[in-house]
């Protein structure tokens, strides 16, 4: 399995004109990559432009940061797995904690979508974590064991590709702060991410993630000492020479 580097570029950048110019300065390097896979979800509006800008031969991808968990019909506002993969979109980011704060996501609604993105082939980034409230009540073990239990319910009795799930663990407090969760905390929530994906059968098929202020200056320690399969980045991944410094780091 390659590692897994992830762009979540969230409501970023405000026009296609700076879209394109950041995505250009990443197509040069992907080139040249061969043991990582690379993500891209920039918001929706700058999917089209961009998959044309994609070129087959360059391991660059493009993913969605959200999708609905209905197939079509009047849900106005939202966009279907079908729209994406028409489009050659590949993955799609499901559960990021800002559409759990801000847009009512609950366990429910992301195990929906999970089960929908996986049936029509969709590969997902599934965001799990913390926030600082539960950390410090000692509840992160439960919160986590809640979300994975509840968000993956039922999958491991879909006949779906498995492999095609990856677990982005994001502690909330560590998303934007600029202050990333330490190497031995993260390698410690990793390890109660593996265990309860064991019990669910598809540990070693999927890839756990890291999530929260990273940076080319601390993603080559996740990669080395947390037993992670990849990092997803956000305010980093903006910045084409850090994005392209914190791939590297994971090669
Ligand atoms: C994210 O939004 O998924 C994220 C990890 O953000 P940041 O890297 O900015 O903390």
């Amino acid at each position: 399995m390659k590692n897994l580097i992830a762009a979540n570029w969230k409501m970023n950048p405000n026009s296609q004109k700076e879209a394109k110019e950041i995505f250009f300065a990443i197509v040069g390097p992907a080139s040249g990559w061969d043991g990582v896979e690379v993500v891209i979800c920039p918001p929706n509006i700058y999917l089209p432009v961009l998959k044309n800008i994609a070129m087959s031969d360059v391991a660059l991808k493009l993913g969605a940061q959200n999708i609905y968990f209905e197939d079509k019909g009047a849900f106005t506002g939202e966009i279907s797995v079908a729209m994406l993969t028409d489009l050659g979109v590949e993955y799609v980011i499901i559960g990021h904690s800002e559409r759990r704060k801000y847009f009512g996501e609950t366990d429910e609604t992301v195990n929906k979508k999970i089960k929908m993105a996986l049936a029509s082939g969709l590969k997902i980034i599934f965001c799990v974590g913390e926030t600082a409230g539960e950390r410090d009540a000692g509840k992160k073990n439960e919160v986590l064991e809640r979300q994975l239990k509840i968000g993956l319910l039922d999958i491991e009795n879909l006949k779906l590709k498995i492999e095609n799930l990856a677990i982005a663990y994001e502690p909330v407090w560590a998303i934007g702060t600029g202050n990333n969760c330490s190497v031995e905390e993260t390698s410690a929530s990793i390890k109660i991410i593996k265990e309860k994906l064991a019990l669910s059968e598809v540990e070693g098929q999927v890839r756990v993630l890291y999530g929260g202020s990273v940076k080319s200056e601390n993603s080559g320690a996740y990669i080395k000492e947390a037993g992670v399969n990849g990092l997803l980045v956000g305010g980093a991944s903006l910045n084409a020479e850090e994005f392209v410094k914190i791939v590297k780091s994971a090669e």
